[in-house]
């Protein structure tokens, strides 16, 4: 199902993926990968993103020629690219390979990938990103850097204490737009470790006191998680912001008439994920 939007009718050249055969040979990959595709990576991880992004999920090559032997580009309208290509809407690919971003983002060994002229400049032409992270406004937790993206790479929609439910039309809409109109299939709900938005609220619980402002509408937000995780063995903190992430997860599942609707058809992913503040590593909850 496809949603369109006023105003989003702009044709966009894509990526048609090459025959398997040819898909990761000669030089239409040499072409399409940037300077620092050819660094540090390792092979196993850049032929992934390679195979995942070649096949409809990056705009990035859109300025190789048709007669590139490996990939031919070819407008097509940006709400029905997803059906192009079946490595495209595969949310579990696209988890793997932020995880291995993760990874190499914690031990040291970052690549800093999509952040140069010549990576950047043929975007303008369109985005396809390839998963949505709905984070915290936290400083420290941004979602590029925590899993070694680059631009267009990914869809941020980030609001103090990841909040889904109760949080309005601006974070469930963005979150739609990106699934119905840009493709992407995997979307992430990102707590971090010490959130102070639900350190708020939960301290806020046990003073019984009053915030001042929007904060505490904010923090009210948060209350049911940190309720819910009340009296649970183990850190109270931290299951709050557990308890909130799943929260979020649950509340997108369910989102009609978009969300829950992929989700239903198997077609798009929603996972619930922690980051480490003192490690860098993503912890996937479910
Ligand atoms: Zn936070």
């Amino acid at each position: 199902m496809h949603v369109v939007l006023m105003g989003y009718k702009k044709r966009v050249p894509r990526l048609r993926p090459a025959p398997e055969s040819s898909r990761f040979s000669q030089q239409g990959e040499a072409d399409v990968a940037s300077s620092s595709d050819r660094s540090p990576e390792p092979e196993t991880q850049a032929s992934r993103r390679k195979f995942i992004r070649l096949s409809g999920l990056a705009l990035g090559a859109a300025r190789l020629s048709a007669s590139s032997p490996a990939l031919a580009v070819e407008p097509i309208e940006p709400a029905a690219v997803e059906s192009s290509s079946r490595a495209a809407s595969d949310p579990e690919a696209v988890l793997k390979l932020l995880l291995e971003g993760n990874k190499r983002f914690a031990s040291g060994n970052a690549t800093h990938p999509r952040r140069k002229p010549e990576d950047f400049a043929p975007l303008a032409e369109g985005q396809a990103p390839m998963a949505i992270i709905l984070g915290c406004a936290d400083s420290r937790v941004s979602p590029e850097l925590v899993f070694d993206q680059g631009v267009g790479d990914l869809f941020v929609v980030r609001v103090a204490g990841n909040v889904v439910s109760a949080a309005g039309a601006a974070i469930k809409g963005s979150i739609e737009f990106a699934v119905a109109e840009l493709g992407a299939r995997l979307i992430i709900v990102l707590g971090h470790g010490a959130c102070g938005a639900v350190k708020a609220a939960v301290e806020h619980i046990d003073a019984n006191d009053v915030l001042p402002g929007a904060i505490r509408e904010l923090v009210d937000l948060i209350r049911p998680a940190a309720l819910a995780a009340r009296g649970k063995p183990g850190d109270k903190l931290e299951n709050a912001i557990e308890a909130n992430v799943m929260r979020g997860v649950d509340r997108i599942k369910t989102l009609d008439p978009i969300l829950s609707e992929y989700v239903k058809k198997g077609e798009v992913k929603v996972v619930g994920a922690v980051y480490e503040l003192r490690t860098g590593l993503v912890k996937v909850l479910g």
